[in-house]
């Protein structure tokens, strides 16, 4: 069989540990076999982030830029113990960050649904994806602790230097605190944009939800840039893709997830979603069973595993053990940016790839074959646990078997 061909270089970011090992294996097994793989690559792997003082994080997400689409391995964002282990120059900050600062990007997380993999919902019966407004309120707030007898103020210095102020409280009765959080307009917008994106592109109805009841100014802008977008961009092509935009209270959107099947988009604010990332996630099942894609309001992608580079495993790994780790977020990560890829350059083989892959995947796990985190929790009758090469090669047993 003739290799599939590509047109554009996808961006490849390789990682850490041992999702670095499932990278290479995922490549030799699944991949090479059938594509013709054209990649721009980048080694973000510790030692080399710390080689290049971390310009190669920066390149590959400018050439995400360029390119359009990227696929990346999960990343060791160093702590203290890591800056002693890998002997770095400096602490350096998360690549995901930075490259999210750069594609001024946001990130939708969506599980995948196997057969045994029984959500804590029951009629979850359709994925549900959330997205996170990964800028400011809470999180880059200013706080401070008020002595009992203080008054606190909101002062905006204009500018034409005039002043405005807003009483905060007056704390006349008892010590106490306060917060200042802002957000930006900008910031908001790329958001909103991004969501209305992936929605047409998912073709899945988008939720958006905030406290504008009782945050009037705040919320109630978040609110307004949604549905200032949403009324001159994106209406008329929600309309032809017959799907919907829809946006309600937070506790209101919080009890209809739970009632509903799931098949949605649900986007939310900073907060918000550092919570109920964490819930879904939960309650889908597995994180091995976690996908993210990072999309910028211009249309780039960047897609990835939702998990870290399962550092427990790879100890394991470097003592000659084989391990059993769960390969299927990092398979949906090249499955995503191969059809992503080949939606951009026009190539149906490349799209139809993608799909096989993904389908030979899930029939692996509905066939019992699976690692033994899964295999804790599925509810199949026969199953086998096996290392994580064995799992792939099953994968390829079922993928060549469609190709
Ligand atoms: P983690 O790598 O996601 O692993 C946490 C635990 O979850 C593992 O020890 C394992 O449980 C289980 N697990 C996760 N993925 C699995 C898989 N594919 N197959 C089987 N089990 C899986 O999170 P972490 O231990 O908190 O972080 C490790 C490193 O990853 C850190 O250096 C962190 O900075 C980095 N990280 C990177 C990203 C990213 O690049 N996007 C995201 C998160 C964390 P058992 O040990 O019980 O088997
Ligand atoms: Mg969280």
């Amino acid at each position: 069989m003739a290799k599939i061909q590509m047109k554009t270089p996808l961006v490849e970011m390789d990682g850490d540990e041992m999702t670095r090992v499932i990278w290479k294996m995922i490549k030799e097994i699944l991949i090479l076999p059938y594509i013709d793989l054209k990649t721009d690559y980048y080694d973000l792997g510790l030692v080399h982030r710390n080689e290049t003082d971390d310009q190669v994080t920066i390149d590959s997400a400018n050439a995400t830029k360029k390119y359009g689409v990227a696929v990346k391995c999960a990343t060791i964002t160093p702590n203290a113990q890591r800056v002693e282990e890998y002997k770095l120059k400096e602490m350096w900050k998360s690549p995901n960050g930075t490259i999210r600062a750069i594609l001024d990007g946001t990130v939708f997380r969506k599980p995948i649904l196997v057969k045994g993999i029984t959500p804590y919902i029951p009629t979850w019966t359709k994925p549900i994806t959330i997205a996170r407004h990964a800028y400011g309120d809470i999180y880059k707030n200013t706080e401070l602790k008020v002595e009992k007898g203080s008054k606190a103020e909101i002062v905006v210095t204009n500018p034409d230097g005039s002043e405005t102020r807003a009483l905060i409280h007056d704390f006349k009765t008892s010590d106490g605190i306060v917060q200042g959080v802002h957000n930006l307009d900008n910031s908001i917008a790329s958001f909103a944009r991004a969501c209305f994106n992936y929605a047409l592109d998912a073709k899945e109805t988008l939720w958006f939800a905030s406290k504008d009841t009782i945050s009037k100014t705040y919320d109630h802008r978040f609110k307004d840039i949604f549905a200032e977008i949403y009324e001159n961009e994106y209406k008329a092509r929600f309309e032809a893709a017959g799907i919907e935009y829809f946006y309600t209270l937070i506790d209101d959107v919080v009890a209809r997830v739970v009632r509903s099947e799931g098949g949605f988009i649900w986007a939310c604010k900073n907060y918000d979603g550092d919570v109920m990332s964490d819930m879904l996630a939960t309650a889908f099942g597995s994180l091995g069973l976690m996908t993210s894609v990072l999309v910028s309001p211009d249309g780039k992608y960047e897609y990835e595993a939702a998990h870290g580079t399962v550092t427990r495993h790879y100890y394991k790994y470097l003592n000659g053990e084989k391990t059993s780790t769960n390969p299927i977020a990092t398979i949906f990560a090249w499955s995503g940016a191969l059809r992503k890829r080949g939606e951009l350059d026009g190539i149906t083989e490349l799209m139809s790839y993608a799909d096989k892959l993904e389908k030979a995947s899930i029939q692996t796990m509905e066939d019992g074959i699976m690692d033994k985190n899964l295999s804790a929790m599925s509810t199949l009758e026969n199953k086998r646990v096996v290392d994580t090469e064995t799992f792939l090669v099953e994968i390829n047993k079922r993928l060549s078997s469609l190709m």
